[in-house]
């Protein structure tokens, strides 16, 4: 716990961090010796190393799993949920380990990284209680003599693939609701950021969850996705990361035709009309821009402003971005820490370019150059059709663009193979209520940019993915239904 007057990401529980792999309730090394590094995006230093596990590795953890489901499932769901809830105390009783950890390998600001425990708990709380809803039905059957049932039984061993940009919470969102259904899971996290997964491992062992239910693997990508996706024993993969790696994992699923939940890329468009209060708008915009120094699926990427508002938000919006701190997430200071990579930092200057190259006015910032720390950027005048409007920029650049009629906001929005969420600030009900409606997206936040809870449904439509999560809705991604037809004797 980095509190005042402690090292930079000294931790009060050090064995929470696991060099090794989970399988089976054993932490294993690979047999090969090799190892993938992981460092501190914001020093650039090393952290530590994971296994990098063999093919027959990464099948030892399925088959764990396809043990573990025999008993788990056939557990009462109000004994899973109680195990749940035991982790989920744990989890937050080690909040501060935990957090710090997420800062150490993601670079995130320990004040947001914080925010992430809290949101990342909340899964598992919810599914905690959800585990015994798993409601059936009986049907009024068309003829005499018989009883129409419908049940739910939970879909079997789940490959679970997650990123780095929220390395605990998109993990919680998943696993949760997988355990409360009876499923068990082999989870591969993002390279960047393996030892929160570990961790979360450690405290679900502490938890009481039985060996083999929860198995964290870590090895080369493209051999993890195709040892899960093949194999007949895994019967669904939950993935959340980028539409490429998803389409590549929805065509190997295939041939096994497993059930599929897909959170993939974003491109949200956050439109301003006239009638927005000016301060909502900017709040609006700082927190669905900026939030994990802009690399969220969520993030608003294209900020439509209409003429009438437009000079006032970007005065006003300048401000608040020249007032963002950077710097390392440890200094309880920082509000934009450094990027992932220096890939994502050559991104958004790849997207500033191609701007201002168009057209664009830098107001605020301006290109990065090496290294992952990213200057947060506010452009103004950007054309419809820059690279930016067409992709994910994940770093904290603003790009705003100018716009007249409601209709025409609504077709810039919608412009776009994405689907995940959108934003609009409006005091108009009836503009709310149109453009809500119109948006194509999975998620609209109306007036506010902090849209993310456990307790509504997460998701995207068109090419943003498939499936939802978190809420009642997230537990049915893990249960089937089976329709039983029961004759009177
Ligand atoms: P990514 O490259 O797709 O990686 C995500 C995960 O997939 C990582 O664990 C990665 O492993 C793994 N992976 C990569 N190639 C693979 C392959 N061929 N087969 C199987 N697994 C493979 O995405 P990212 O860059 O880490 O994450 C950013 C993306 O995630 C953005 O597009 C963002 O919008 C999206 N995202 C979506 C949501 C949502 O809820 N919709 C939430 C968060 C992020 P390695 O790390 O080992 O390469």
């Amino acid at each position: 716990m980095p509190s005042p007057g402690q090292a930079r990401g000294q931790m009060l529980r050090p064995d929470l961090i696991r060099h090794q792999c989970y399988i089976d309730g054993a932490w294993r090394a690979a047999a090969s010796g090799e190892t993938i590094g992981v460092s501190d995006p914001f020093t650039g230093t090393g952290i530590g190393d994971v296994p990098s596990l063999a093919a027959g590795e990464i099948d030892d953890a399925i088959l764990a799993a396809k043990r573990a489901f025999v008993e788990w499932s056939g557990r009462n769901p109000r004994e899973r949920g109680g195990l749940l809830r035991r982790w989920h105390d744990l989890v937050l009783s080690h909040a501060e380990d935990l957090a710090c950890l997420i800062t150490l390998e993601n670079g995130k600001p320990l004040k947001e990284a914080r925010g992430e425990i809290a949101y990342g708990a909340a899964f598992i709380a919810l599914y905690a209680e959800e585990a015994g809803r798993a409601l059936g039905e009986i049907i009024p059957a068309p003829t005499s003599g018989r009883r129409l049932l419908v049940e739910r039984e939970p879909v079997g061993v789940c490959g679970v693939i997650t990123p780095w940009n929220f390395p605990v919470a998109m993990l919680t969102r998943k696993l949760a609701p997988a355990l409360a259904a009876g499923c068990t899971v082999v989870a591969k996290p993002a390279a960047e950021t393996p030892f929160s997964a570990l961790a979360l491992a450690v405290l679900a062992e502490e938890a009481g969850i039985p060996a083999g239910v929860i198995n964290i693997v870590t090895g080369q990508p493209a051999m993890v996705g195709e040892r899960l996706t093949s194999s007949s024993i895994v019967r669904k993969i939950s993935f959340t990361g980028s539409t490429r790696v998803g389409a590549q994992l929805m065509a190997a699923s295939a041939g096994t035709i497993k059930r599929l939940s897909l959170e993939l890329g974003g491109n949200a468009p956050l439109l301003i009309f006239d009638d927005a209060d000016l301060s909502v708008a900017v709040e609006t915009a700082m927190v669905a821009k900026f939030r994990n120094t802009g690399q969220s699926c969520i993030a608003a990427n294209r900020i439509y402003v209409q003429q009438g508002l437009h000079d006032a938000f970007v005065e006003a919006f300048s401000e608040r971005v020249a007032a963002l701190t950077s710097g390392d997430g440890f200094d309880p200071a920082t509000d934009i820490g450094p990027l992932i990579s220096e890939a994502a930092v050559a991104k958004v200057d790849r997207h500033i370019l191609d701007a201002t190259n168009g057209g664009a006015r830098i107001l605020n910032g301006g290109l990065s150059g090496e290294g992952r720390m990213c200057r947060p950027t506010l452009m103004c005048d950007v054309a419809t059709d820059a690279l930016v409007t067409q992709e994910e920029t994940f770093g904290p650049l603003a790009a705003v663009i100018r716009f007249d009629t409601i209709e025409r906001g609504i077709q810039l929005a919608n412009d776009t193979p994405f689907g995940l969420a959108a934003y609009l600030c409006s005091s108009s009900p009836a503009t709310i209520s149109r453009v809500g409606r119109a948006l194509e997206s999975g998620m609209v936040g109306i007036n506010t940019g902090l849209i993310s809870t456990a307790f509504a449904p997460f998701g995207g439509v068109k090419m943003s993915g498939l499936g939802r999560e978190g809420s009642h809705h997230g537990l049915n991604e893990y249960l089937n239904l089976k329709y039983l037809c029961e004759a009177e004797l």
